[in-house]
């Protein structure tokens, strides 16, 4: 299954312009099974994406991108608000508590909130994203190295903002995923492979 794992949209980031039926109709396009919605600190978006979804043969999933004290982490596997600053010496342990994972994203983008190097401190982390839609090839091969020397495996997310960009990057999980708690299972498995789509 293809998945595209970092979008925002209007309803939960501001810095978003995507409808959720512009997410549902770019994601049929550019063939994708499912599309995780990331939001900043917010799940506003989630439970209408997927009663829209309905039909469509699209899998949503539900996260949210957390501006934590080290930089931005997607997470997976709860609805409670989370403050930002966070430490992720905090998070961490509490997503993990909760069955949840946490990702790094774009740990090498300059510009945005990133953990650039401290990711080779942090522990627990689950996977790094390897393949962010908003950052540069050098920053995203940083990232690869990163999840190489540390043996933590990569996922792709297209970090979109604006609908032509969804689907840029996916991940490609090769067991199916038909729920938020497969989807958990497989990013705990390891089994998957950040892949470029245009
Ligand atoms: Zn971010
Ligand atoms: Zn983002």
């Amino acid at each position: 299954m293809l998945i595209d794992l970092h979008t925002h949209t209007v309803l939960g980031s501001p810095c978003s312009v995507i409808e959720i039926n512009d997410i549902i109709k770019m994601a049929k396009r550019v063939k994708l099974d499912g599309v995780c919605i990331t939001d900043h600190h917010s799940r506003n978006a989630i439970e209408i994406a997927k009663e829209k979804a309905v039909g469509h043969n699209l899998l949503i999933l539900g996260g949210m991108e957390i501006r934590s004290l080290e930089g931005d982490v997607l997470t997976f596997g709860f609805s409670e608000f989370v403050r930002e600053g966070i430490p992720l010496a905090e998070l961490i342990p509490w997503v993990h508590s909760l069955n949840g994972v946490v990702i790094a994203a774009h740990p090498f983008r300059s510009g945005a909130p990133s953990m650039g190097n401290k990711i080779y401190e942090i522990k627990g982390i689950d996977a790094i994203e390897v393949l962010n839609g908003n950052s540069s090839e050098d920053m995203n091969i940083l990232s690869w190295l990163a999840s190489l020397k540390l043996g933590i495996p990569g996922v792709g997310g297209s970090d979109a903002h604006t609908a032509l960009q969804i689907g840029k990057y996916a991940t490609f999980f090769d067991k199916e995923i038909k729920d938020e708690n497969d989807f958990i299972c497989a990013l705990k498995g390891g089994r998957f492979q950040a892949l470029k789509m245009f």
